[in-house]
């Protein structure tokens, strides 16, 4: 159950329905967000609401029958949008495309690329500075001098930036520079950092783990929610199966059940969600056709040099096709 309280509640009016929550043997969860004060209270699935509807100081009371609570679309139907800034947002009627090099490389990687995202009107980069690699010996990011290169070169443009936070000692330095923290795959279950990134105001793009389940993303999700940060961002970036002819299995499905389930809005990763160039830009608009507020994607002046990720790299030409068939979509397409 969730209980949305009034924000002026008082502490008494807190306290009296606390008391009488915990009568009914409920174990209570206080969240405060940015937004709003909630209680999630966790117990009796059969508890009739009408034994505290009276009690001062409460908005709405949502029985929520999911294992994750404030994610769920069963207490909050209105799909969820970020705001950005300078009218840029994710989850909105119009699609969120986010490009950009999978690793900052150097100051003339990022001029090249802010060119092309500016003739493209594309609003977002992405681009890491701190890159899990599989391997040691890999190119592994400029780290935090890259992210403040690259911020200095959008900020006049207005262009945002997403970039992924691999560790809690990471945020601090991150945040003036960062519009959206991303975390990869490989981080989707580090519950530490997900606590971290729940205490800051900042935007999270949470990506499903390498063999993550749908419950699982959400209950993620739920981790950074529930410590206060209500902005958050789902992608399906592709999960781990048994087949081994292209990189990740995208999980289309997927999609839609998340718009299904959460309020949260979804963006798709066809990139990583296949590995191999030639397909993204279809599975990219497969994605779009299939519910998601976006797609995330790697570009790059010369994928076969790109220092990492090349082989899915889409270069300027194809990246301008891609944008091209993706206006032409949202024309012809009726997405209801
Ligand atoms: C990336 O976006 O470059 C990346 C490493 O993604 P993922 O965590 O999905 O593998
Ligand atoms: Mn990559």
């Amino acid at each position: 159950m969730i209980i949305q309280l009034n924000n002026a509640i008082t502490e008494v009016e807190q306290n009296e329905l606390l008391e009488k929550l915990m009568s009914y043997n409920f174990s209570v969860n206080e969240v405060n967000t940015q937004f709003e004060k909630y209680l999630v209270c966790i117990g009796k699935n059969d508890f009739d609401i009408r034994e505290i509807g009276h009690q001062t100081g409460i908005k709405d009371v949502h029985i929520v029958s999911d294992s994750y609570k404030l994610v769920s679309k069963k207490w909050k139907v209105q799909d969820t949008s970020i705001n950005l800034g300078h009218n840029v947002f994710i989850g909105k009627d119009i699609p969120s495309i986010m490009a950009g090099p999978c690793s900052v490389e150097s100051e003339e990687q990022i001029d090249k690329i802010i060119n092309h995202l500016l003739q493209q009107n594309i609003k977002i980069i992405r681009g890491g500075v701190f890159k899990p690699r599989s391997s040691p010996y890999a190119f592994r990011g400029l780290g935090i001098e890259g992210l403040k290169m690259m911020y200095e070169k959008c900020k006049p443009h207005n262009i945002k930036i997403i970039t992924e936070v691999m560790q809690v000692s990471q945020i601090e330095e991150m945040l003036p520079y960062v519009d959206v923290f991303q975390v990869g795959a490989r981080n989707s279950q580090n519950f530490n950092l997900l606590d971290a990134l729940g205490e800051i105001d900042k935007p999270v793009l949470l990506k499903r783990g390498i063999s993550g389940t749908i419950e699982e993303l959400l209950s993620s999700a739920e981790y950074v929610f529930s410590k206060g940060n209500e902005k958050l961002i789902l992608c399906e970036r592709g999960i781990r199966t048994f087949e081994t002819a292209y990189r990740n299995t995208f999980d289309i499905n997927a999609i839609q059940v998340l718009k299904e389930k959460t309020h949260l809005p979804v963006i798709a990763d066809p990139s990583h969600g296949v590995g191999i160039r030639s397909f993204v830009t279809k599975l990219a608009l497969s994605a779009l056709i299939s519910g998601a507020d976006g797609i995330i994607y790697e570009v790059h002046e010369k994928p076969e040099e790109a220092l990492s990720d090349g082989q899915q790299t889409l270069n300027f030409m194809e990246s301008s096709q891609l944008i091209e068939k993706i206006k032409l979509l949202y024309q012809s397409f009726n997405f209801n």
